[in-house]
């Protein structure tokens, strides 16, 4: 990012200082890591990808009105996003068993999940994200009593709104990790929607078109990554 000033360098995206106040700059990198970091690839392309299909959900859901950040694309791998006050939780809502809620409790894997599940995780890599509960979010005062409840809402409305999207493609929503902050004291989606947050299943096959195939080596990450770009922006994230 020319003549930007960085402001943040996560494991896959980077924040830069926006031209204009409350404005910030996010970059999608080609960098995929999983468990903790402790696998690390460069992708070529995986940038790309995942900023289009972000901008294509986040524009689909600011159409349902639900608050986001993202205020418009500026070019392959970069956004404009409002600049929020993040709070440091993963939301994480879940339509199937999978992933951690399988290793962890005994449901079993695609295992129906109705009404939805939300898990809420502290975002603190040094502490590998511990679920927390209400009461622990509470304390911590990570959040006040009526946001935790909007919180919970606004996840459950864009899973709604994601999954009935998806279905339509011909594909599973699994679970997404939703992240929020706040500008102008309102709750706003932040981060990222992509096949890097959210567990994608194919209807038909059952086969994983998200991390997981990167995480354990199921098969050609960026062939999956390109194939489901594809599938749910209808072909308007060609790279
Ligand atoms: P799990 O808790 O099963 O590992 O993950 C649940 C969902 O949240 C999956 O869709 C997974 O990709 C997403 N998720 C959980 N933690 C993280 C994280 O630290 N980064 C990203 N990008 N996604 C996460």
């Amino acid at each position: 990012m020319k003549g930007a000033q960085l402001l943040y360098s996560g494991k896959a995206k980077s924040i830069y200082r926006g031209e204009t106040p409350n404005r910030l700059i996010m970059e999608f990198r080609d960098d995929i890591t999983a468990f903790d970091g402790t696998k690390k690839n460069v992708l070529s392309e995986k940038g790309a990808f995942n900023c289009c299909v972000s901008a294509f959900l986040f524009e689909l859901l600011e159409r349902e009105g639900i608050r986001t950040h993202y205020l418009g694309r500026l070019d392959r791998t970069t956004m404009l996003v409002k600049a929020l006050t993040m709070i440091p939780l993963e939301v994480v809502v879940r339509n199937r068993a999978a992933g951690s809620i399988v290793r962890n409790f005994s449901f079993t894997e695609g295992q129906i999940l109705n009404p939805p599940v939300i898990v809420i995780d502290l975002k603190d890599d040094s502490r590998h994200d511990p679920m927390l509960n209400d009461d622990l979010i509470l304390a911590l005062k990570l959040v006040t009593p009526d946001e935790l409840v909007e919180l919970k809402e606004i996840a459950l409305a864009i899973n709604g709104t994601l999954s009935e999207f998806l279905d339509g493609q011909g594909i599973l929503l699994v679970d997404l990790k939703l992240e929020f902050g706040r500008a102008e004291g309102e709750i706003t989606l932040g981060d990222e929607i992509s096949m890097d947050s959210m567990r994608l299943w194919d209807k038909e096959t059952g086969r994983s078109m998200d991390k997981d195939v990167y995480r354990f080596d199921k098969g050609d990450v960026m062939g999956t990554y390109r194939a489901v770009a594809r599938r749910i922006t209808g072909g308007r994230c060609e790279v």
